[in-house]
């Protein structure tokens, strides 16, 4: 079967020669002493945080990620054979997964198999549990989302719409402002890459200050956010996208306002949060069912299409959801 590995520790810009397409045989069946489940993976999510991981482990290795997989062989009482997963599997074509203990079996069949990758996965519970758990949000308050086209973003921002905020955007792109605006709902949208001056630009689109700040970019937006948040606003610590390909962060220059203006700035992992999932679905899927949540999805095919579609996240390449389709179903 195909595999993809990481070469070796990345520094810098993520490069696909970074990456290697190599191949090695796996016996499709789960060995009888093992525990595990054998799968087959359908999709495959990119994820910025993956980038991450690069840095910190050196010598080639097979990449993880997130995935939508069906059981092909099971040694595990809770998983059997045709059961429909989703969680962290191989960026191969079958994976062994020895301890599929944190893996959610898939109940809903009727919305997109893929979706367990955005919206029904990972990063939807990420919006979820960031938005309500950590940002407190309360009907009409202001709120501004980074990477907001974004698979965590596009949500946050429906979110905040379906609660009665005041909901703004910034994205790298024309297309995405327009996205934005037009077809996920946001009150007003961006581009941050047209702004020389942040804080001006905040300053036009929140006379009046922000009350919750989704963060998943970092630097120089977190910068200038800090300048115009509102007296006991919340910033949810998401991700920091555009520190990750840096050697050294870049310095905040304004954490002290978190002081004099009583912010809570707090990170949170979705890793802490998947107790939450079934409340989750329950609200998702009707909304999904009757159109109140639309989702973007960018889908590129096949194995090979996978270090360019994970790297292009660093480049805002993906509009939407990046996912892989490998067994299109
Ligand atoms: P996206 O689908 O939003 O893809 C990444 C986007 O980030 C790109 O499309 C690009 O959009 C933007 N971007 C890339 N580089 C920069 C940069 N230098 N400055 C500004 N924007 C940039 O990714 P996700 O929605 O999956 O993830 C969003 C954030 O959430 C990430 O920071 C991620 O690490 C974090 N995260 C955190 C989790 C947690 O548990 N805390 C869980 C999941 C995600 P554009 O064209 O707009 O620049």
């Amino acid at each position: 079967q195909v595999v993809v590995i990481l070469n070796n520790y990345v520094s810098g810009f993520p490069k696909e020669s970074d990456m290697s397409m190599t191949s090695n045989t796996i016996e499709l069946k789960v060995p009888h002493d093992s525990n595990g489940i054998l799968v087959k993976n359908l999709y495959l999510s990119c994820d910025p945080y993956m980038r991450i991981r690069m840095k910190k482990l050196q010598g080639s290795y097979p990449i993880s990620g997130h995935g939508v997989a069906k059981v092909l062989d099971s040694g595990h009482p809770g998983f059997k054979k045709g059961d429909l997963v989703w969680g962290k599997t191989g960026w191969e074509e079958y994976t062994l997964i020895e301890s599929p203990e944190s893996l959610f079996k898939i109940q809903h069949t009727d919305v997109p198999l893929s979706y367990y990758t955005g919206i029904l996965g990972m990063p939807g519970m990420t919006a979820y549990a960031g938005f309500y758990e950590v940002c407190s949000p309360k009907p009409g308050e202001y709120v501004f989302i980074s990477a907001a086209s974004g698979a965590v973003g596009q949500l946050v921002g429906q979110f905040a719409k379906l609660l009665g905020c005041y909901v703004v955007g910034t994205a790298g792109s024309k297309g995405k402002v327009d996205l934005l605006k037009n077809k996920f709902g946001f009150d007003e949208a961006f581009n941050y890459k047209e702004e020389a001056d942040l804080n001006a630009a905040l300053k036009r689109y929140f006379p009046e200050g922000i009350d919750i700040y989704f963060e998943n970019v970092g630097g120089k937006m977190l910068d200038a956010v800090l300048l115009n948040m509102r007296l006991r606003g919340r910033i949810a610590m998401c991700g920091m996208i555009s520190q990750y390909n840096l050697d050294e962060p870049e310095g905040v220059q304004n954490l002290m306002t978190l002081i004099s203006k009583r912010i809570r700035m707090e990170g949170f992992l979705v890793l802490e949060y998947y107790h939450l999932y079934p409340k989750y679905l329950e609200m998702i899927i009707p909304h999904i069912k009757e159109g109140k949540i639309v989702y973007m999805e960018d889908t590129a095919e096949g194995l090979e299409s996978a270090p360019p579609a994970l790297i292009g996240l660093f480049s805002g390449r993906n509009v939407g959801k990046q996912l892989l389709g490998l067994f299109i179903v």
